[in-house]
């Protein structure tokens, strides 16, 4: 079985596991505790803080451990939330851990804007520019797109922020561009970035929210004050060592040449074949492809090939909805969103894998289109 659904979940990487053991069954200690052993463990938490601070290339700031992206932006969103004129803005192609908090904001009045994508899939930045203003406190974008693999230009909308909307904190959802793309931060002036291990080969459950600045936050959960006050609970030491080995693990640069190769032999593979069409442009993430198969629907050509490779059909968060509300707002048609599959890859797989699970999915569309046609 050939597993193309990386945006979805990745394996973990084995060392994880043996560093996850390791913390739970050995060197277990409640880093907030007094004595040497839970001091060790407070210290090595905070070499943990380093290693992502360090990937992100950020000179200043902190990182808060959380159980992952969802609450990783939910922190972010919900405890930049201010009384008075504020107003929030969103792009429409948010994941639905962003897009569903910010309609809970919506539903309980406050001032929430969503910008519409372009046709190539980024936010648009003259419609950006125009929603932000003085009262804006909030700016919270997706860096690459889990749905299409778009990237945003996130210098373009710090420009903006800085020009139009000076006051407003900047979030940016970093989860499938973290490890994945080369993220800068030292030349972003982004306030809160969101990471989850599960996406980078690290365990399920634990990711964590870059805070440049502490004060500028709120915390949304209330309890032992651990993080900073920002968000209690006794740390996952187990989880947060092994998400950072899983990043000592990658090289972001030589893994994106490589995924680039695999996405260049998928796109070169499809072009021109009858029936398919592909969304993803070249200087979209390598990582992701969407495509779509014309007359058969996704989750039927999914569920065909599921034996020997296995492919999405858009973020496991809203398969479960009819539609899909980022390639709708991409001006997809229905019947073209219907039919539409998600590719995306790891830095694991050979290309050997690739060109099988090509002709597996073409020579399956064609097999499904003789019996409809
Ligand atoms: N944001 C994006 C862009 C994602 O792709 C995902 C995972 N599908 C999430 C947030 C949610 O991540 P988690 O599973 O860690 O809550």
């Amino acid at each position: 079985m050939i597993y193309l659904d990386n945006a979805g979940t990745t394996k973990m990487f084995e060392k994880c596991a043996e560093v996850i053991k390791e913390f739970s069954c050995n060197t277990f200690f409640n880093a907030q505790a007094g004595y040497k052993a839970a001091i060790e463990n407070r210290n090595i938490l905070d070499q943990a803080r380093k290693v992502i601070l360090s990937r992100l290339n950020a000179s200043k700031g902190e990182v808060i451990f959380t159980s992952g992206a969802t609450e990783s932006n939910n922190l972010a969103i919900r405890g930049s939330l201010r009384a008075g004129k504020s107003e929030y803005v969103f792009s429409s192609g948010e994941h639905p851990s962003v897009y569903n908090t910010a309609m809970e904001l919506k539903n309980n009045g406050a001032a929430v804007h969503f910008v519409d994508l372009q046709a190539n899939g980024q936010i648009d930045y003259d419609k950006l520019a125009s929603t932000l203003n003085e009262n804006t406190r909030l700016i919270s974008v997706i860096h690459v797109s889990n749905e299409t693999g778009a990237i945003n230009d996130i210098a373009k909308i710090c420009a903006l922020r800085k020009k139009y909307a000076p006051k407003a904190l900047l979030h940016v959802d970093g989860v499938q561009a973290f490890n994945k793309v080369p993220v800068d931060l030292s030349k972003l002036d982004v306030d809160l970035y969101t990471i989850s291990a599960h996406k980078f080969h690290g365990p399920k459950g634990i990711g964590a929210l870059y805070v440049k600045n502490k004060s500028a936050l709120k915390a949304i959960t209330f309890g032992g004050g651990q993080e900073f006050g920002l968000r209690s609970g006794t740390e996952n030491l187990p989880a947060i060592m092994a998400m950072a080995t899983a990043i000592q693990e990658i090289d972001v640069e030589k893994n994106l040449a490589y995924v680039q190769k695999l996405k260049n032999k998928i796109l070169s593979y499809f072009s021109g074949k009858e029936g398919v069409q592909i969304f993803s442009g070249e200087d979209f993430s390598p990582y992701i492809i969407s495509l779509s198969f014309a007359g058969i629907n996704g989750e039927t050509l999914m569920r065909t090939l599921e034996d020997e490779v296995i492919v999405g059909i858009g973020s496991a968060c809203s398969s479960k909805h009819a539609g899909n509300r980022v390639l709708e707002g991409l001006g997809f048609s229905r019947e073209r969103v219907k039919s539409n599959i998600r590719i995306s890859l790891n830095a694991y797989i050979s290309e050997e894998e690739i060109e099988k699970a090509c002709e597996i999915i073409y020579s399956k569309y064609k097999e499904l289109w003789e019996k409809v046609k």
